[in-house]
C-alpha cells in the first residue's frame, strides 16, 4: 500500500507501550513549552521514537530542529522505516490541534511530501490525552483511530 492513500489515510496509527510511554515522559517533562518529535516504522506502526529540538519554544508552538531533523531522516531511512508520525505536545492545552498545527502541516505535506500522522498529547486535563489526525484532501485535520 502506497503511502497518502485514501485507505492508509484511515488506517489506525499503532503506538507501543514502551513508545507511548517515552512519548508521554517527554511531554511531561516541559511545563511551559511544547516538545515535538517524530515516530517512525513500518506499516503505520510505529517502532522509533525520536525526541526532537523544538526550536521555537513556546507554550502554544513548535518547530522541529531542521539539522537535527535531517540526522533523524538519515537513521530513518538507514534503518529502512519510513516517517509516520510528528508528535507535539500542549503543554496547557487539549489534544486538539491550532490552526497554526493545521497550517504547518499542510506545509509539511507541501513541502517534504509528508503525508504523515500529526499526534498531539494534551496536559491540560486531570489525565493526559493522546490524539492523531491526518489532513484530508482539504488540507483539514481528521482525527483517527490510535491502537
Ligand atoms: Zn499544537
Amino acid at each position: 500500500m502506497m503511502p497518502g492513500t485514501a485507505s492508509s489515510r484511515k488506517s489506525p496509527l499503532l503506538i507501543s507501550e514502551s513508545i507511548r510511554r517515552e512519548m508521554l515522559a517527554h511531554a511531561q517533562g516541559s511545563k511551559n513549552c511544547e516538545v515535538c518529535g517524530i515516530l517512525a516504522g513500518r506499516a503505520n506502526t510505529a517502532i522509533e521514537i525520536y525526541k526532537a529540538r523544538n526550536t521555537d519554544p513556546s507554550a502554544v508552538s513548535y518547530e522541529l530542529d531542521s539539522r537535527q531533523q535531517l540526522t533523524i531522516m538519515k537513521d530513518i531511512s538507514a534503518k529502512t522505516l519510513e516517517v509516520l508520525a510528528v508528535y507535539h505536545s500542549h503543554p496547557s492545552g487539549r489534544a486538539c490541534p491550532s490552526e497554526k498545527d493545521r497550517a504547518v502541516a499542510a506545509l509539511q505535506r507541501e513541502l517534504a511530501g509528508w503525508d504523515i500522522a500529526h499526534v498531539i498529547i494534551g496536559l491540560a486535563g486531570p489525565e493526559p490525552e493522546i490524539k492523531a489526525y491526518r489532513l484530508d484532501e482539504e488540507n483539514s485535520f481528521a482525527e483517527i483511530p490510535l491502537a
